[in-house]
Order: C-alpha cells, then structure tokens, then sequence
C-alpha cells in the first residue's frame, strides 16, 4: 500500500502535488492542502502597484510646444524627405506635414516612434523642458549624450 509522502498516510489513492515547490505524491487531504500553499506565492502581483505609480508619472509628460520644429530641424539634419520619414514611421505624409507644421499633436505612440528615429524628445516631463529650454540646443549633443538625458 503506498503512503502519502506528506503525512504517512497510506491511501489506495495518492495525487501528484506541489507542495512548497516540491512534487509529493500526497493523499486527497494533503493535495488540497498544496493547493493553498500556492496561492499565496501569486500575491507577488501587488507589486504592480508600485508599476502603476511609475506610469503615472509617465503621464505627466507633456508634449513640447516646439515639437514641429524639433522634428522638422531634426528631419533636416538627417536629410531625409517628409516621404521618407512618413514611410519609415508607416504614416501619410500629410501626417508628417502637419506636425511639422505644428497643426496635429503626435500621440505618444507615433511621438516616441519619431523620438526614435531621430533621437529627439518630443514628450518632456515639465522639470526636464525648462532644462533643455534655457539649456539651449538639444540638437548638437551627441548621440551619447542624448541616451544619457533619456535615462
Ligand atoms: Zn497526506
């Protein structure tokens, strides 16, 4: 007769279970009770409390007020034909067009795509605007310079 590897027990009928990370061979009683052992590992998830807090001041950040001069000098520097930039970014041209112009605000998705392309910050949180407006010209640091400020 075999015997629950948990309590002694011996039963007629014993259930694979994972109690505390190892896998007993345990009588019915002693299964339910691996059950309830479990649960609780997943209660990890209330870290994602501290998670939310951090989008939250994600949310903060505000779209520049020169964003279509930022992208435009940036597209300029590289180059590169509102064309070439629009199928790039997968976008109508007149998209581009018109955050060039200033008269259509990128949502963050499409901004950090442009962020990317040229390495520019279109989405600033208020406390890191003020620094690159008296700052001066964001545009003439250097590449390493620029993954430093994101960070
Ligand atoms: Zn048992």
């Amino acid at each position: 007769m075999p015997s629950c590897e948990l309590c002694g027990k011996t039963s007629e009928k014993l259930t694979k279970s994972k109690i505390e990370g190892a896998v007993l061979k345990a009588c019915d009683e002693c299964a339910k009770m691996g059950e309830k052992v479990k649960k609780p590992r997943k209660r990890t998830k209330t870290r994602s409390k501290s998670k939310n807090r951090h989008s939250r001041k994600r949310k903060e950040e505000v779209l520049r007020p020169n964003y279509g001069k930022v992208v435009k000098e940036a597209r300029e520097d590289k180059k590169r034909s509102i064309a070439e930039v629009a199928k790039k970014l997968k976008e109508k041209e007149s998209v581009v067009k018109k955050i060039e112009q200033g008269s259509l605000k990128p949502d963050k998705t499409l901004a950090s795509k442009i962020e990317k392309e040229f390495n520019i910050e279109l989405y600033t949180t208020p406390a890191v605007n003020d620094v690159s407006e008296t700052g001066g010209d964001n545009r003439k640091a250097t590449l390493g310079d620029v993954a430093e400020i994101k960070d």
